[in-house]
């Protein structure tokens, strides 16, 4: 019994991890989602970036500012699609 993990999903509206309580994506639901993609990179920078647009219409309703550079390296920072060299 309790075989099963609880997924690593977000908790709207404040986008915390309801299995670890961290800020979504935790470091468990990256390792999720880069498995899930896996060969679907540019999939994947689109699911997140979607997932960041949501974040942010949550935070403006709850009536506060979302901290737009800091969301945008939460949803999108980590990905080596993000990191890659701004010229070759
Ligand atoms: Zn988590």
């Amino acid at each position: 019994m309790n075989a099963r993990p609880r997924p690593h999903l977000p908790m709207r509206p404040a986008w915390l991890c309801r299995n670890c309580a961290a800020p979504w994506p935790c470091g468990p639901a990256q390792l999720a989602l880069v498995t899930e993609f896996y060969g679907h990179s540019i999939a994947l920078a689109f699911y997140l970036a979607a997932s960041m647009q949501e974040a942010i219409d949550d935070v403006y309703g709850l009536g506060l500012r979302p901290d737009l550079p800091a969301l945008h390296a939460r949803f999108l920072g980590w990905l080596p699609l993000a990191r890659r060299p701004h010229r070759r």
